[in-house]
């Protein structure tokens, strides 16, 4: 990459990477970018005398979509080339209100290898530059419009890639540019507790969501490697820190494995683990992978699942099977080459 990239900097960072002799220049050309205009010809605002240089110097958009799949209204996959010529997904979801979230990659692949996840089965080829993963939601927003919503829930752990991802969050949390706010941003993490207390200590303060898959230890530990070092007594201090810091309700997500996360001992390990947390609970039905050995448990159990939570009194949501026939959804995200 020889050129600047600058999707992700903010108005003072592209004033001094490009020795702008004026301040409100950097002004200008952020709200460009973050508008997604990608030709400096159409930043009007700019005095053409200087766009030569601009345009040597630094690069609006360093990666392209390749290919789009989709299922009309609901959700849209897309696969990008990015600079050097590895590929990662992101998606579309668009709700019965007809609202707009972007699921985002934060790394190419994801070293995490939790077993139901296809996305796991990659390993963790590179971390994603912030200007990678803001140049996702600019792709997004050129081909379907304004957006209001961003989940960290595409490819890789965003915790382990928390530099860039801060870093993209200030981006669009910006005034200038997209300006969402931090409640409409969803980081989701497998539950790595330092990340976990570093954004609380340290910020931002986005919605935080734990794949916290079960509350039984052991099967935790079989499922979800990272776990071993990162153990459920010390992820429920990590989120207490968190929520006594934020004032934030936590989501727990509980993907369902038939047989191995929704049995008995699953529902009472997880409503012993919850309080003191203000934690509602997402039931993600499992959506299959090729060549993962696990299957989705029948509706029925899924709804007695669902209600044993609610008669013990928690907040449960369920996540639609948005994407499954484009393999867009949840851990389906796999990219080869
Ligand atoms: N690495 C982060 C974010 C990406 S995974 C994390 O683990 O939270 C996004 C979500 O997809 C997580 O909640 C994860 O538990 C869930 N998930 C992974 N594989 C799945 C599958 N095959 N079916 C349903 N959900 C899955
Ligand atoms: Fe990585 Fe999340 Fe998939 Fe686990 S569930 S392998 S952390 S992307």
């Amino acid at each position: 990459m020889s050129k600047i990239p600058l999707a992700a900097l903010l108005p003072h960072e592209i004033t001094k990477a490009l020795n702008l002799a004026q301040e409100f220049r950097g002004k200008q050309i952020f709200k460009w970018i973050q508008k997604g205009t990608i030709d400096w010809n159409e930043m009007t605002d700019l005095p053409g005398s200087l766009k030569p240089e601009f345009a040597s110097k630094a690069d609006p958009r360093t990666s392209v979509m390749e290919s789009l799949t989709g299922e009309k209204d609901i959700s849209y996959k897309i696969r990008i080339k990015l600079f050097d010529g590895l590929y990662i997904e992101s998606v579309l979801l668009v709700d019965d209100q007809e609202r707009k979230t972007a699921c985002l990659s934060s790394q190419v692949g994801c070293s995490m290898g939790c077993v139901f996840c296809k996305t796991g089965t990659m390993g963790c080829i590179r971390n994603l530059g912030a200007h990678e993963i803001v140049e996702q939601f600019h792709i997004l927003v050129s081909r379907f419009g304004e957006i209001s919503h961003i989940v960290f829930m595409g490819m890789g752990e965003p915790l382990l890639n928390l530099d860039e991802v801060r870093k993209a969050i200030a981006v669009f949390h910006h005034p200038l540019g997209k300006n969402i706010s931090l409640r409409k941003m969803t980081i989701s993490t497998c539950g790595i507790i330092r990340g976990i207390k570093d954004l609380a200590l340290h910020g931002p303060h986005p919605r935080l969501a734990v794949s916290l898959i079960t509350a039984d230890e052991e099967t935790r530990k079989r499922l979800m490697p990272c776990s071993a070092a990162n153990s459920l007594e010390e992820l429920k201090g990590a989120l207490s820190l968190y929520q006594k810091e934020t004032k934030k309700w936590i989501t727990l997500e509980i993907v369902l494995l038939k047989g191995v996360t929704d049995r008995e001992e699953d529902i009472r390990k997880l409503i012993n683990f919850i309080p003191p947390l203000r934690a509602s609970v997402n039931i993600i039905p499992w959506n299959p992978a090729p060549g993962l050995p696990f299957k989705r448990p029948e509706s029925l159990r899924i709804q007695w699942f669902r209600s044993r939570l609610t008669e013990a009194g928690l907040v449960v949501t369920q996540r639609y099977q948005k994407g499954n026939s484009i393999d867009a959804a949840c851990g389906q995200l796999f990219v080869t080459e």
